[in-house]
């Protein structure tokens, strides 16, 4: 499962902040994960609970946005969003496969919520 050290990343991240801002506990995670990295909500949602089980975070709630892989596409300069289910990476208007992955990879922690 390679959930486990992205998560452990993110509760890092989290705690680290909480330890800056002299914070009482985390209540609230809000993660965006790309479309690309594939991570399982419930894995997500279980690793957390798990590595945040000790910590100054254990009751915090865990948001998670999916972030849609968006591709720009050479020849016709215009980015087109790849189907998660599908996985075709061609551009829908000349069929030429896209270069550029505009978004969609890997997970941003977006905000942290403390008290
Ligand atoms: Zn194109």
């Amino acid at each position: 499962m390679h959930e486990l050290p992205i998560i452990g990343e993110v509760v890092k991240v989290a705690l680290r902040h909480a330890e800056q801002n002299q914070a009482a506990k985390i209540v609230k995670i809000h993660l965006a994960v790309g479309d690309l990295s594939d991570l399982v909500d419930e894995w997500v949602h279980h690793y957390f609970n798990h590595l945040t089980e000790d910590t100054i975070a254990k009751e915090a709630e865990l948001v998670i946005e999916h972030v849609p892989i968006v591709i720009m596409c050479g020849p016709c300069k215009k980015p087109f969003t790849v189907d998660k289910k599908e996985m075709d990476f061609s551009c829908p208007e000349c069929g030429e496969k896209g270069s550029d992955l505009l978004q969609g990879q890997g997970f941003t922690v977006k905000s942290i919520e403390i008290l």
